[in-house]
């Protein structure tokens, strides 16, 4: 018979939990950023040649989970060592890997990852970033908004777009663009969100890429770019389930000890039912991110992409769900500072419109799923 959860993963999840329980809601994230990197859960993913653990999606989404429902999430997981990370790993030369992997893995270096344009939004592949050959050198030129932690990597992960020799049409590609490179340019945009990591819009202008700052092959277009996507919505799938159950948990020990008639409140099943009902949405939603994970770390990218999607979708709603009811059990203390629940309402929404939103994954699963026709 087999279990959803080896020994293995559980004992990572036990260990990842104690680590986010001794930094907690008030953690400060380089801290645990170098712990988390020390004791091997940041590059758990990377193949152990390159310094990582050898595992998969599987695991890191474990960390980042259990990191979440501790209140410390990692928002950078998402970004540098699951989407960058896979992508070098799988389609990066071996020069890059030994630049990279080892690096990442250690928490030494960071590597943002932009694909969000200000004219695309959702439809990627309107995206207009692109690069242009000049002599064995790249000159990307471009625009993205939302780029999480630019500010704290050392690089970016740029999906641009370079132009088919035969037939004229832009193909998506991904550049490795140093933070310090010749116009490339960061402004960081005031967000309502009570987070560690920064978003930025970035310019780029006639950025001088040496040859090798491509990642794979030119022609690889679409493949390689989902190769890092899936993992990124696995990842988010991690990240909404971890800070809905933190919510929960804290909702579930206010509602045990607050009493204002007989009982505390929690013995009322307008209270109970509600939390019940968000443990049991988080814990499906769980189990699809296991199964995407599952589908990625076996090399099965066509399945994986359906469930990660569905994943992403469940957890976001979960999350968003969870949250709200959390905020709604404390009553006005859910609105206060010292009960810390207020800001995770706009925390939560994240996870609904990124990295691909709830409407866009609906679209997906009626499209290719479902074989209903598309209205756009
Ligand atoms: C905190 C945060 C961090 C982020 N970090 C990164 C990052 O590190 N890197 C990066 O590249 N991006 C990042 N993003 C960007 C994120 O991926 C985008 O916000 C997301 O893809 C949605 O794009 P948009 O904001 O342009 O919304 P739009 O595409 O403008 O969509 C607006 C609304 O319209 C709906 N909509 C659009 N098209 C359709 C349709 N065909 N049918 C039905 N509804 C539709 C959407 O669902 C949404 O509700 C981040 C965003 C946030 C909020």
């Amino acid at each position: 018979m087999t279990t959803v959860e080896t020994e293995e993963h559980k004992a990572l999840r036990a260990a990842v939990a104690a680590l986010g329980k001794r930094h907690g809601r008030d953690f400060v994230r380089e801290d645990l950023w170098s712990e988390a990197a020390k004791l091997g859960y940041l590059g758990v993913n990377l193949p152990e040649e390159h310094g990582g653990g050898g595992g998969g999606t599987a695991e890191l989404s474990i960390v980042l989970e259990e990191l979440g429902a501790a209140g410390c999430p990692l928002l950078m997981m998402i970004v540098s060592p699951a989407i960058c990370g896979t992508v070098i790993a799988r389609f990066g030369t071996e020069a890059q890997k030994r630049e990279w992997l080892p690096a990442l893995a250690e928490g030494k270096r960071t590597m943002a990852f932009g694909i969000t344009e200000p004219d695309a939004g959702s439809n990627s592949h309107r995206i207009t970033t692109t690069a242009r050959k000049d002599g064995t050198d790249w000159l990307l030129t471009g625009r993205k908004v939302f780029i999480s932690g630019v500010d704290i990597a050392d690089a970016t992960l740029i999906v641009g777009r370079t132009e088919d020799a035969r037939t004229g049409s832009l193909k998506p590609c991904l550049f490795i663009v140093p933070a310090d490179a010749e116009g490339f340019a960061r402004r960081q945009i005031d967000m309502e969100l009570n987070a560690a990591e920064k978003q930025f819009e970035l310019t780029l202008d006639d950025v001088r890429l040496p040859a090798d700052a491509l990642v794979g092959d030119e022609d690889a277009g679409l493949l390689q770019l989902f190769a890092g996507l899936n993992p990124e919505r696995i990842m988010t799938a991690a990240f909404a389930i971890g800070m809905g159950r933190y919510a929960l948990d804290r909702a579930v020990a206010y509602a045990c000890e607050r009493t204002v008639w007989k009982a505390p409140i929690g013995a009322h099943q307008a209270i109970a039912h509600p939390l019940a009902q968000s443990h049991i949405e988080l814990e499906l939603a769980r189990l699809m991110m296991q199964k995407a994970a599952c589908l990625y770390d076996a090399g099965d990218d066509a399945g994986a992409g359906e469930a990660a999607n569905m994943a992403k979708y469940a957890a976001g709603e979960a999350c968003v769900k969870a949250v709200d009811q959390a905020v709604h059990t404390l009553g006005g203390n859910g609105l206060t500072r010292e009960f810390g629940l207020a800001s995770l309402i706009t925390a939560a929404r994240v996870s609904r419109i990124a990295p691909v939103s709830r409407e866009m994954i609906l679209n997906y699963v009626s499209h290719q799923t479902l074989g209903l026709p598309k209205s756009y």
